[in-house]
């Protein structure tokens, strides 16, 4: 049984994409599209763009040959399945929670229907992809794809309702993984030798899991989860290797409260300093009618406060530009607080107008021209912030995580030439040279 998986999207879907693709590794042989006889696609929807390039990966992949399945998952096959049904009888649309039993079934299906795999080719497929671990939902795998970076899902949907989002309609309501599994997955991947770990979710600040607490704590909720795991893991690691470290993939700025504080400020970069904390507008008008539940105030106070208790904290975020009637005023905004906010990179997202949401129903939406105008100017920002907090640095000692292509990724997130002969997947200190990898 040979398959492929086509990721589209967000790091939540690439953890997913990666799962299945451990899952069908230990029932089949991993190919081109070409000769899949099992494609899945996991498909994105966060802007109209994003729904494209899905829409041409599901056409792609029936073209690649005429016998292959097709089957398609994720959240633009959640809004809208009866799409991606009618291109063609090959396809099926599989919902996220029904994922993993469904492939499982056809790729055991398939493989019974074909001719048993030669003895030559067993030992390619058992190559290809290295089972180390098996925990119930999550199939552990140490080789291509995992080497250096292991994505690890802790949460999934989302109870807030952003006005321009559509996302959290497509995932529906938040949910969480129970920690002690959580906790055993991320001890089996130190245990194999991973050195970094990202924990990941839609909203992933949001995480409870209320059948597993400690203590006399009524819930475990983010910052209880990440002291179980540095608990469980200190002692994971051959001697003279530090252990691995945990990354927070994204966190809503309601979300970071004393207690997350405190664990990003006592576990000495094993919770890496830096957070990705998604600011949308400077607006405070804006992020009102964004529905999102602080003003550009408490945000400002929330960094200080960060940057006060969290010594060297990097801090990256997410704005939309262009939202419905974001003025010249607004976004002027948006620059001041992004500069006061000292940014170390922003994602810049030009407002894509997503049906079934309010914001799309708005009358007053901003041109195509004015958008790109000031998608290019914030981007221009991000670039000039980015080279500002990298030369606060450049001198200091960060470990960072060796990966492909000779870079290596530092605490704070800035990627800078790997040391000469560092092992692929190991954690070592660099002194932050004048310049960062993408200035060379
Ligand atoms: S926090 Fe807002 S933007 Fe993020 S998934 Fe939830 S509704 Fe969407």
């Amino acid at each position: 049984m040979n398959f492929a998986v086509v990721n589209l999207g967000c790091k939540v879907n690439r953890v997913e994409s990666d799962d299945a693709a451990a899952l069908l590794a230990a029932r089949g042989r991993e190919t081109r599209e070409e000769d899949a006889d099992l494609v899945v696609v996991n498909t994105c929807t966060v802007t109209g763009e994003a729904e494209k390039k899905t829409r041409k990966a599901v056409r792609r992949a029936l073209r690649a040959n005429d016998r292959a399945l097709v089957v398609v998952t994720g959240c633009a096959a959640a809004l809208d399945p009866s799409f991606f049904e009618g291109l063609d009888d090959r396809v099926e649309v599989v919902g996220k929670a029904a994922l993993r039993e469904r492939i499982a079934e056809v790729a055991d299906a398939l493989s019974s229907s074909q001719a048993t795999l030669g003895e030559g080719d067993a030992v390619a497929a058992e190559e290809a992809s290295v089972p180390v671990a098996h925990d119930g939902a999550s199939l552990l795998r140490v080789g291509t794809g995992f080497r250096t970076r292991v994505g690890v899902k802790v949460q999934d949907g989302c109870d807030n309702a952003c006005s321009f989002c559509i996302v959290h309609v497509a995932r529906g309501r938040a949910a969480s993984r129970p920690a002690d599994e959580v906790v055993r997955e991320c001890a089996a991947y130190a245990a194999a030798g991973a050195k970094e770990i990202v924990l990941t979710g839609i909203n992933l600040g949001s995480y409870r899991d209320v059948g597993a607490s400690r203590c006399d704590a009524r819930e475990t909720r983010l910052p209880d989860l990440l002291e179980m795991l540095l608990d469980e893991t200190a002692d994971l690691r051959a001697p003279n290797e530090p252990p691995v470290r945990f990354r927070i993939s994204s966190i809503e700025p309601r979300d970071v409260g004393g207690d997350l504080v405190e664990v990003l400020a006592r576990s000495e970069g094993r919770v890496c300093r830096h957070l990705h904390l998604p600011l949308q507008s400077g607006s405070s008008k804006v992020l009102r009618e964004m529905a999102r539940p602080y003003d550009a105030a408490a945000y400002l106070a929330l960094v200080h406060e960060l940057r006060e208790r969290v010594s060297g904290i990097a801090l990256s975020t997410d704005v939309i530009v262009g939202f419905p009637g974001e003025t010249d005023g607004d976004f002027q905004e948006t620059l001041s607080l992004s500069r006061a906010c000292g940014f170390s990179k922003i994602h810049v997202f030009p407002y894509s107008r997503r049906a079934g949401t309010p914001a799309a129903a708005r009358e007053d939406q901003v041109g195509a021209a004015a958008k790109a105008a000031r998608a290019a100017r914030l981007r221009a920002l991000s670039d000039e912030l980015r080279r500002a907090d990298y030369a606060r640095r450049a001198g200091s000692v960060e470990l960072a995580l060796v990966e492909e292509d000779g870079l290596a990724t530092v605490e704070s997130h800035h990627r800078v030439a790997a040391p000469p002969g560092a092992a692929l997947g190991s954690l070592v200190p660099i002194r932050l040279p004048e310049c960062p990898a993408e200035e060379l």
